[in-house]
C-alpha cells in the first residue's frame, strides 16, 4: 500500500510575482491555440506537406479495403487462382508504397518539430538573457530548467505528434463515412453518428484535463527545483543531518506529481470504455445493417465486404488521434509556462544611446555615475532596499560604500547595471540616464567584479574570453599577469587550457577572484563597480588581491562596496549607508574625526580585530 506522505498544498507551491509556477484552478486547456500554433512559424508549408502525405496513407487504407474487399470477394465467387494474383499483387504493392509513405511522414515530421523545438529554444534563450539577472534571481533552477527542458520537448512532440495527425483524421473520417455514404446511405448515416459519440470522449474529457495539468506543471518543477537545490546543497544537508528530513519533503513532492499524473491518467481513459463501445456499436450495426440491405438486394456481397473494412478505417483515425492527444496534452500543458516566460516584460526597457568609451575619460571633471533619489522595492509592498539614495562618482573617482550588512550596497550595484529598475529617481552613467542607453553599451561601459565570480565549466581561456571574445594569447597572459594570476595558471598543467571544473571548482576562492580581476582587465571598461569579497581569504591573498584591484583601478572611475574598512581609506570618498539611506559621505579622516555611522563601524571594527 502506498503510505500517503503530506500533501502539499497548491498555494504554497504558487509564490506571487516568480512568474514560473501556474495558476490553479480555471480548468481550461485548449487543444489548439493560435499562439502555440504561431511557434511553428515556418513549418506551414511542411505541416501541409505531413497533411497531405497523411491523407494519402489514409487514402491508402481505403484502397487496401477496397482491394481486399474486391480479392476476397473474388475468392468467394470461386475465381482461379491465377485471377486472384494481380488483386493480391495490388495489395502488396498498397503495402509497400504506404509504408514508404509512413516512413516520409514519420522523419519530416521528425524533423519539423526538432526545427520548432530549436527556435523555440533560441527564442527562450534570449527571451531569459533579455529578462536578466533580476528576473533570473527570482526563480528557481529547478522549476526553470522542466520549464525550459522539458516543456520544449513536450511542445516538439506537440507538432510532431499531433497537428498534422489532427488534420489527417478529420479528412479521413470525413472521407470515409462519404464513402459509406454513398454505397448506401443509412450504412453511413449510422456509422458517422457512432463515430462522432466515440470521438465526443476525448473531447469532452479534455475540458475537464486543466485542473490536472496545472496541478502537475506546477507540482512537476517544484519536485526538480526542491531536487536540484537538494543535490547542490547535499554537503550542508550532510553536515546538518538533515538529508532524511529533506528526504521526506522530497517524497511528498513525488507523490504530489504522483497524484496529478494519476489524476490525468482517470480523466485520459474515462472515455475508452465508452469509445470502445461506440466502436463495437457501429460495426455490429454495420453488419446487421449491411445484411438486411444484401437480403433486400440494395448492395452487393462485395459492397458489404467493404463497408465493414470501411467502418474500422472509420475508427482507426479516431483512435490515432486518441494517442496524439496525450501529446497534445502534454504539449499544452507546458506551453502555458513556456509562453508566460515569452511574455514577461524585462524590467529594464532599453534605450538606443551608446557610450563610447571616450566620451567620459577620466580628465574631464565629469560625473562617471551618479544616483539621484532613487528608491528600489524588490516588491511591492517590500521595505525600500534603498530609499531616495543619491550617491555621485566623479570621473577618476574611486568611492567607498560601506554600510552594515543589508544596507543595500548591492543593490546600489544591480541599479547601475540596470539589473532591477528603481521606481523612482533616476540612475545616470556618462551623464546619460541609463534608461536611455542600450544596455550592452551600459554593461560594456560600466565593470563589474562580482563578490564570487561565476565560472562556466571550460577553460580558463574560455573564461577570460567571455569578457573579450577576440582576445589574443598574448593579452590574456597580460591580463592575468595584472591580476597577480599567472602563478595560478603556472601551477596548472595545460596552463590557459586548463579545464576549472564545474562553476570553477577546481580554484580557489580567492583563484576565482583574481579570474575575475583578469577579465576586467579584459573587458577595459572606463568605470568599475568593485564588489569586495566577503569570504574570507588569507591575508596573503587578500593582499594580491588589494593589489591587483588597485591597478585595475588606476585611470578610471571606480565604485568599491566595501564590506572591510580595512580597504576603504584611501577612497577619494566614502559613502555611508544604513536602510537604504545615505547617512554620511565624506573622507575617512573627515568622517572618522566626527561621531555618527562611521565612527561606530570603525570601533565596531577595531572591537573585532582586539
Ligand atoms: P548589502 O549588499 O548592503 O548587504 P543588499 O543590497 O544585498 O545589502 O540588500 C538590501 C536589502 O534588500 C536587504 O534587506 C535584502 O534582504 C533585500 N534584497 C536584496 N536582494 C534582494 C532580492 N533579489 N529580492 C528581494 N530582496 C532583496
Amino acid at each position: 500500500m502506498r503510505t500517503r506522505t503530506r500533501r502539499i498544498d497548491d498555494a504554497a507551491l504558487v509564490q506571487p510575482g516568480r512568474g514560473l509556477t501556474l495558476r490553479t484552478g480555471a480548468s481550461r486547456i485548449r487543444l489548439v491555440d493560435r499562439r502555440v500554433l504561431a511557434l511553428g512559424r515556418g513549418e506551414g508549408a511542411v505541416i501541409a506537406g505531413l497533411t497531405a502525405i497523411g491523407s494519402m496513407v489514409s487514402a491508402l487504407f481505403v484502397a487496401q479495403g477496397v482491394l481486399v474487399a474486391r480479392t476476397l470477394a473474388l475468392v468467394f465467387d470461386g475465381a482461379e487462382f491465377a485471377a486472384v494474383v494481380p488483386w493480391l499483387g495490388a495489395i502488396v504493392a498498397v503495402l509497400a508504397v504506404r509504408s514508404a509513405l509512413v516512413w516520409t511522414y514519420q522523419t519530416r515530421s521528425a524533423a519539423a518539430a526538432g526545427r520548432v523545438a530549436g527556435r523555440l529554444r533560441s527564442r527562450l534563450y534570449r527571451q531569459v538573457t533579455d529578462l536578466g539577472p533580476g528576473w533570473a534571481g527570482g526563480q528557481r533552477s529547478g522549476a526553470l530548467q522542466t520549464t525550459l527542458v522539458d516543456g520544449v520537448e513536450q511542445i516538439e512532440s506537440y507538432f510532431r505528434l499531433f497537428v498534422a495527425q489532427l488534420i489527417v483524421s478529420l479528412l479521413t473520417v470525413a472521407g470515409v463515412v462519404a464513402a459509406l455514404l454513398v454505397i448506401d446511405p443509412l450504412i453511413g448515416v449510422v456509422v458517422g453518428v457512432l463515430v462522432v459519440v466515440a470521438a465526443a470522449g476525448p473531447a469532452i474529457s479534455w475540458r475537464f484535463l486543466g485542473t490536472g495539468l496545472r496541478h502537475w506543471w506546477t507540482a512537476a518543477p517544484a519536485l526538480s527545483a526542491e531536487f536540484v537545490d537538494s543535490m547542490q546543497g547535499a554537503s550542508t544537508l550532510k553536515i546538518f543531518g538533515a538529508s532524511a528530513l529533506r528526504g521526506e519533503d522530497l517524497k511528498a513532492r513525488s507523490a504530489d506529481v504522483l497524484d496529478a499524473n494519476m489524476a490525468l491518467n482517470r480523466v485520459e481513459h474515462a472515455w475508452l470504455q465508452p469509445f470502445s463501445l461506440a466502436g463495437a456499436a457501429a460495426g455490429v450495426s454495420a453488419i446487421w445493417i449491411g445484411i438486411a440491405r444484401l437480403d433486400a438486394g440494395a448492395i452487393s456481397s462485395t459492397s458489404l465486404l467493404l463497408v465493414l473494412l470501411l467502418v474500422g478505417e472509420a475508427l482507426r483515425p479516431v483512435a490515432e488521434t486518441k494517442r496524439a492527444l496525450h501529446f497534445a496534452m502534454q504539449g499544452m500543458g507546458a506551453a502555458e509556462g513556456v509562453l508566460e516566460i515569452l511574455d514577461a516584460e524585462p524590467a529594464a526597457r532599453e534605450g538606443e544611446l551608446t557610450l563610447s568609451h571616450g566620451t567620459f575619460g577620466v580628465s574631464d571633471g565629469r560625473t562617471a555615475l551618479a544616483l539621484d533619489g532613487v528608491t528600489l522595492r524588490y516588491r511591492p509592498g517590500d521595505e525600500p532596499a534603498l530609499d531616495r539614495c543619491s550617491i555621485e562618482v566623479g570621473a577618476g573617482e574611486r568611492v567607498a560604500l560601506v554600510g552594515p550588512s543589508g544596507a543595500g550596497k548591492t543593490t546600489v550595484a544591480s541599479v547601475l547595471l540596470r539589473f532591477f529598475v528603481p521606481q523612482s529617481g533616476s540612475v545616470r552613467v556618462g551623464g546619460i540616464d541609463v534608461a536611455q542607453l542600450e544596455l550592452d553599451s551600459l554593461r560594456h561601459s560600466v565593470g563589474l567584479v562580482p563578490q564570487d565570480a561565476y565560472l562556466f565549466t571550460g577553460t580558463i581561456a574560455d573564461n577570460l574570453r567571455l569578457a573579450r571574445p577576440d582576445a589574443s594569447e598574448a593579452e590574456m597572459l597580460t591580463a592575468l599577469e595584472q591580476a597577480a594570476a599567472l602563478e595560478i595558471i603556472a601551477r596548472l598543467p595545460d596552463g590557459l587550457a586548463s579545464d576549472v571544473g564545474e562553476r570553477g571548482n577546481r580554484l580557489s576562492g580567492g583563484e576565482r577572484q583574481r579570474i575575475a580581476i583578469a577579465r576586467a582587465f579584459l573587458t577595459d571598461a572606463p568605470i568599475l563597480v568593485l564588489d569586495e569579497a566577503t569570504s574570507s581569504v588569507d591575508v596573503e591573498s587578500e593582499r594580491t588581491i588589494q593589489a591587483a584591484l588597485d591597478r585595475l583601478s588606476v585611470g578610471r572611475s571606480v565604485l568599491m562596496i566595501a564590506h572591510r574598512l580595512s580597504t576603504v581609506r584611501h577612497a577619494d570618498r566614502i559613502v555611508v549607508l544604513d536602510n537604504g539611506h545615505v547617512l554620511d559621505i565624506g573622507t575617512h579622516d573627515d568622517l572618522a574625526s566626527r561621531p555618527g555611522r562611521y565612527r561606530q563601524l570603525l570601533d565596531a571594527d577595531q572591537a573585532d580585530r582586539s
